[in-house]
């Protein structure tokens, strides 16, 4: 029977890789088979509740597919390895000149894994579980869209291949546009795909404070090891600030070299390009260039409101198809703003026990909000303009009639909103009844064209926009 679980074993080891093998399921070893009950054996609690959340399923149905019979798999954790519980495997501090006088701090009880029984001699150290990583914030919880694209999969690229192609990497973009977010989900990524490696994550102003105490209380080696040496993969968030503080700039300088000497992946957030970090010395700047700079902009409306879907999905908020647009289309320049008013407006609604309706947006958010300030020209008050301009209804600028005397009116609205709103063709099209956004930039080309030669048209054009800008 031990037949068995050895040939379900090497069944699935070229689906799991050979280093998962290794490391998961080749140290577990089987105490008894009792009916359809396999009971095994694992070298730790850790790895016991590991193989139990991980690759428990995966084994259960390759036996299954052998045996046409459902097992059970029963695991203890072998008494015989207590040592290895991760209490009491923290590296012992080691003495020598290099040592210091504290102890190790908490980060680095890393615990050993055991040698498989067959005499391998590597041991690998799992490490501990990154520290200040969001929970919320993982790849599968963001959404892509052409204002982060790019960013968004040069993350997964350096998540699944660290230290090559993407190294350093860094991703800018203004407030709360989701760079911590990527940071983060790059940090759980790469240690759920191999959990013995070492991720510290924080933010550039914890370096700086590390640092400056480390100097202060005569820490310096084990901040050293901690940032050049126990660290396989650093992350961290608003470099800009260390800029103009020159000693952590030194320092970073070093960990860097390090740290990329060494292969190890860094990743960094920034508000901003390495060259418009005034203040920060060259040479971070140019080693930032090395990797992939990707920005982050604001996102589109269609983005905007998938974000604002998968909000309302989680928080368990109801709100209409066409109201989701509505709000998304009130908040433009800021995810994290977008989701407080969806919080903000969600809250009121259920406080009075009304609905959410754009009224009831319009009612909560109108006077918060200074979005409207900031973007004083809407799609929407293009559309009145015109439409009143050319006595037509609003619904037509909307619909899909061809004829001359509304397509024309359509086509300058269209013109008018990429002018003056700044929002994107396939945005306008949307607001214009769900047109392609290839027809917003045909209108815009027309518009141009035909304004040189019919001087009737270029004027009520320039008439609308000035009555538009004030
Ligand atoms: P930044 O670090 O750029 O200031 P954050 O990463 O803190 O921004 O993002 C702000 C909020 O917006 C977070 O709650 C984040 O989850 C959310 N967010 C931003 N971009 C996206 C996206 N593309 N998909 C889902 N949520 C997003
Ligand atoms: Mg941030």
């Amino acid at each position: 029977m031990t037949d068995l679980w050895n040939e379900a074993l090497q069944g699935l080891q070229p689906r799991l890789g050979q280093e998962t093998y290794d490391l998961w399921l080749r140290p577990l070893t089987v105490a008894a088979v009792e009916g359809q009950t396999i009971r095994l054996r694992a070298p730790s609690l850790f790895m016991k509740e590991w193989f139990e959340n991980h690759y428990m399923e995966a084994v259960l149905d390759e036996i299954e597919a052998r045996t046409e019979a459902r097992y059970v798999l029963d695991l203890e954790v072998d008494p015989n390895a207590a040592e290895l519980t991760p209490d009491r495997s923290a590296p012992p501090a080691q003495a020598g000149p290099e040592s210091g006088t504290q102890p190790a701090p908490a980060t680095s009880s890393a615990f050993a894994t055991p040698e498989p029984a067959t005499g391998h001699i590597e041991v690998r150290k799992v490490a501990p579980p990154p520290v200040g990583l969001s929970e919320r914030y993982r790849f599968d919880s963001f959404i892509s869209g052409a204002s982060n694209e790019l960013a968004a999969s040069a993350a997964r690229a350096a998540a699944d291949q660290p230290g090559t192609r993407f190294n350093p990497l860094l991703i800018y973009g203004g407030v709360g546009l989701g760079k911590t977010h990527l940071l983060h989900a790059v940090g759980h990524s790469l240690y759920e795909s191999d959990p013995t490696r070492r991720i510290t994550y924080l933010s550039a102003e914890r370096f700086m404070n590390e640092f400056i105490s480390a100097v202060r209380y005569n820490q310096f080696d084990q901040f050293r090891r901690k940032y050049r040496e126990d660290c396989d993969v650093l992350l961290i968030d608003d470099i800009q600030f260390i800029a103009g503080r020159d000693r952590t700039m030194d320092e970073f300088f070093h960990v860097f070299n390090a740290l990329y000497e060494a292969g190890k992946q860094i990743m960094v957030t920034s508000d901003r390009t390495p060259s418009d970090m005034q203040s920060m010395e060259d040479r971070i700047t140019s080693r930032l260039n090395w990797g992939l700079v990707a920005d982050i902009k604001s996102p589109d409306l269609e983005t905007r409101v998938a974000i604002l879907r998968q909000k309302a999905e989680n928080d368990r908020i109801a709100i209409a198809d066409d109201v989701c647009v509505y709000l998304a289309g009130q908040v433009q320049s800021n995810v994290r703003e977008l989701e407080g008013a969806l919080v903000r407006v969600a809250t009121f609604a259920d406080l009075k026990g009304v609905p959410i309706t754009t009224g009831f947006i319009r009612e909560v958010i109108g006077e918060t909000t200074k979005e409207r300030r900031r973007t004083p020209v809407t799609v929407e008050a293009v559309q009145k303009a015109v439409a009143s301009h050319f006595s037509v209804r609003i619904a037509d600028l909307k619909g899909p009639r061809r004829h001359k005397g509304i397509s024309r009116p359509r086509m300058i609205a269209m013109f008018l909103a990429r002018e003056l709103t700044g929002s994107s063709f396939p945005e306008i099209g949307l607001r214009f009844g769900g047109k392609d956004h290839s027809t917003v930039i045909n209108a815009c080309k027309r518009i141009t064209a035909l304004s040189d030669e019919d001087p009737e048209l270029r004027s009520a054009v320039s008439q609308l926009r000035e009555q538009l800008s004030h």
